[in-house]
């Protein structure tokens, strides 16, 4: 049935109902109104005529009998009850009797008996009236307390129905819509209320499967897709861990989980902080991520791992993912990736060339030390008295030795610095002294240039933690590179001061400087500031940020292209 032929009926029925408990209320007091007028009209007003008539009679004045006579013609017309008009008759006979003879006491007798017997009569009937009128009031209170029960009774029974036939359907449909919303799309609506829910129902349900078709669709196209990635992070020949915002392996590929050492079960769906407390590898992966290390995107780093039975070397990659979720606007960190390159043949190789250049370097340290010491002995003039083209030849020879030596003493020293094998003895030692052997071993090639040493030290300088050699060895190198690349009668300046428990020494010159973007590039290995026309190999400052860094200080370079550059190592105060 339709929700609107429902609502006209309930409220029809209520309307209905008014009309019936009108009309019954009405019926009943009518006919309680006719019994009363009844008893009023019929007997009352004869009780009145009657007792008007006997005052009369008991009254001597002249027009008692007047009196007498209009109340017995009322009485005459107001005849109401069974015998009262043959009593009244009687009355009328003796009245007459009594108005011819005046003094006639037995006709005033009968008078009185006559009105007493219709008086008897009426009241009588008032009494019986009073009774049927009782009765009537009785059955109109009767009928009236049945009819409103039953009113009652069907208004309330529309007051439980009539608002569950609306409100239930659209429970139900709400609850449904609650559903489908939180993504049940397999939820339908069985409503079998009102035509008009009956057809929202069906409409919703369509509604429902095909939303459910759709995201099946979906779904299956996203499962391909998330297959699709999964084969090929599998298939990946390098490592590859994936966490979410809080830690928990959300992925790793094959080679990842070799590597680990733990099964597919035991590390995906872990938490990889709890997992780092037995397992060496996750600690390692996580650690900069758990100390907020990487601000950045990305980061690499070498790491170690004792993997197919030897020794791997792998490149650390950390990536952090992070969205704007819709609606918001500040970026959210949703997870991890975690690359590890396997760099093992690389390194493999770069330590056969290590070893490769340690061995040709050490091999030719001797020969060459023994053509040094053969030069020596040629330029003794007892050996004999060199001409000065033969002297000429020698100085070149001479030159040539030298940087032969230099040049295999610091490949020596960078495969050394390669192999982790730098020999360090690190003692408190005196800047000062460290500063005068490199003064004294560039004071010559700054002769060359006219070029002046000027030495600036604090009071007080305090000793720091040093290998006095090593340290000399990149502070001769650095005077020589700001000699080197000073014009010449210039002058460079070598501070020494103390800053916080360290000491600092800055070699300052006025040179050409270097150019912003190389500033980062030249601590790197053969690395050479392009168009750089000095001879060099550069491995100098390679060497020297080994050595410092070697012994717990840093190196760095301040330079404005066209004026200069300082370099500054600072080491710790002992
Ligand atoms: P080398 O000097 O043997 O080339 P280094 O490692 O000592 O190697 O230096 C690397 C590069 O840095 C040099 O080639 C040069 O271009 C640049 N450089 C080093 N020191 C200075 C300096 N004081 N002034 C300008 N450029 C410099």
């Amino acid at each position: 049935m339709k929700i609107k032929t429902k609502l006209n009926l309930g409220i029809g029925l209520l309307f209905l109902l008014i009309i019936i408990l009108t009309v019954i209320g009405i019926i009943n007091i009518n006919a309680l109104k006719n019994d009363s007028e009844n008893i009023l009209t019929a007997n009352q007003n004869t009780l009145v005529y009657t007792r008007e008539m006997l005052s009369a009679l008991d009254d001597t004045s002249r027009n008692s009998l007047q009196i007498f006579e209009s109340n017995l013609k009322k009485q005459e017309k107001n005849i109401t009850e069974i015998g009262e008009n043959e009593i009244t008759l009687k009355l009328r006979m003796n009245f007459e009797s009594l108005k011819v003879n005046h003094a006639e006491n037995e006709a005033s007798v009968e008078i009185r008996k006559n009105i007493f017997q219709i008086m008897k009569m009426n009241m009588e009937a008032i009494q019986r009236k009073s009774e049927i009128a009782k009765a009537t009031a009785d059955s109109a209170v009767l009928w009236i307390a049945i009819s409103g029960s039953l009113c009652f009774l069907i208004s309330l029974t529309l007051l439980i129905n009539l608002p569950s036939t609306i409100a239930n359907p659209i429970r139900e449909l709400t609850e449904s819509i609650k559903q489908i919303a939180a993504k049940n799309y397999s939820k339908r609506v069985k409503i079998s209320g009102p035509k008009e829910f009956i057809q929202l129902a069906m409409s919703f349900n369509t509604m429902a499967k095909k939303l459910e078709e759709y995201n099946n669709s979906n779904l299956a196209k996203l499962m391909i897709e998330k297959k699709r990635i999964e084969t090929l992070i599998n298939k990946m020949n390098d490592p590859v861990i994936g966490l979410d915002e809080n830690l928990k392996i959300i992925f790793a590929n094959e080679e990842a989980i070799k590597i680990s050492g733990l099964k597919n079960d035991t590390l995906i769906g872990e938490l990889a902080h709890e997992l780092a407390h037995e397992n060496d590898l996750i600690r390692n992966l996580i650690l900069d991520i758990k100390t907020h290390q990487v601000d950045n995107n990305e980061s690499k780093k070498t790491i170690k791992i004792f993997a197919s039975n030897k020794e791997s070397y792998f490149e650390k990659e950390t990536l952090h993912i992070s969205i704007i979720p819709t609606g918001e606007e500040t970026q959210q960190i949703i997870g991890y990736v975690i690359f590890l390159r396997n760099i093992t043949r690389f390194k493999e190789l770069d330590f056969a060339k290590t070893n490769f250049i340690a061995t040709i370097s050490h091999e030719f340290k001797t020969p060459i030390s023994s053509i040094k010491m053969s030069i020596q002995l040629l330029e003794n003039p007892q050996i004999g008295a060199l001409n000065s083209e033969q002297n000429n030849l020698i100085n070149s020879i001479k030159e040539d030795t030298n940087r032969l030596l230099k040049f295999t003493g610091e490949l020596l020293n960078m495969t050394q610095a390669e192999t982790g094998n730098i020999q360090l003895s690190i003692v408190p030692s005196d800047p000062r002294e460290i500063l005068s052997y490199a003064i004294d071993a560039t004071r010559k090639q700054a002769e060359q240039k006219q070029i002046q040493l000027v030495i600036h030290c604090e009071e007080n300088i305090p000793n720091m933690l040093a290998d006095a050699e090593k340290t000399a060895w990149v502070l001769t190198n650095l005077i020589a590179n700001a000699i080197r690349y000073s014009y010449d009668n210039a002058s460079v300046q070598i501070k020494i001061s103390q800053k916080n428990k360290s000491v600092d020494i800055a070699v300052i010159d006025t040179g050409q400087g270097i150019q912003a973007e190389y500033k980062d590039k030249i601590f790197d290995r053969y690395f050479r500031v392009p168009g750089t026309q000095k001879e060099g190999t550069g491995l100098g400052l390679a060497i020297s940020k080994e050595f410092i860094e070697a012994q717990n200080g840093t190196i760095h370079v301040e330079s404005e292209y066209g004026k200069g550059s300082t370099f500054t190592i600072t080491l710790n105060q002992a």
